[in-house]
């Protein structure tokens, strides 16, 4: 997505090989209008998929989600990360290692939120190691719904988790694939 890749070369910043930084954007600063394309794109991506429910992970993952979800015209659900002490509900855990905080959670979701003839498209505003999407398939596939697809608004496509999820047999849709970055460097895979 040539929008998202452009923005990204004059506002994001590689803080090192790893890390990229879009806190202006999309991690703490949020751009409505870029992320309502963004919205759009996996929308037409996914538009085949008869998508029932949206997906994403607290808290980066929302502002594209559901941007994502209203364009397809469905509500979106949010995995937690962090529970009430009052689990007056059925809830579905389980555990993820955060690779930006390198240390684990409890990712939770209320049981009545999926239902099991429910089409979920994961949206997640990185894709790294895949941790994270993995473990939001492990709660949805335990809540008996379809994962139809995981779409990342930025993939380092450097890092296993594109990968791994491909070769899991989960289509992956990566609106801004990074091939490489570094000091100064920033460059994306050919679309
Ligand atoms: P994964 O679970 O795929 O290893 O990492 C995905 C999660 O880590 C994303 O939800 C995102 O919040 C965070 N993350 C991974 N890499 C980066 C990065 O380079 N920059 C930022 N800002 N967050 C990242």
């Amino acid at each position: 997505m040539e929008l998202l890749k452009q923005r990204i070369l004059k506002d994001g910043k590689a803080l090192n090989e790893q890390v990229l930084m879009v806190d202006s954007f999309l991690n703490h600063q949020v751009d409505p209008r870029l992320m309502q394309e963004v919205g759009r794109e996996f929308a037409r991506r996914f538009a085949g998929d008869g998508v029932t429910k949206v997906v994403t992970i607290e808290s980066s993952g929302i502002a594209p989600a559901a941007m994502t979800a209203l364009s397809l015209g469905v509500d979106m659900v949010i995995l937690k990360k962090s529970v009430s002490s009052i689990l007056c509900e059925d809830i579905l855990q389980t555990e993820v290692f955060s690779f930006t905080k390198q240390k684990t959670y409890q990712l939770t979701l209320k049981r009545r939120f999926l239902a099991p003839e429910d089409r979920v498209l994961v949206i997640d505003d990185f894709l790294a190691n895949g941790e994270a999407a993995f473990g939001a398939i492990r709660l949805l596939e335990q809540a008996g719904a379809l994962v139809v697809g995981v779409g990342a608004v930025i993939a380092k496509a450097f890092q296993p988790g594109m990968e791994k999820l491909r070769e899991a047999g989960y289509r992956v849709e990566a609106l801004a694939p990074v091939k490489r970055m570094g000091e100064g460097l920033i460059e994306f895979l050919e679309d």
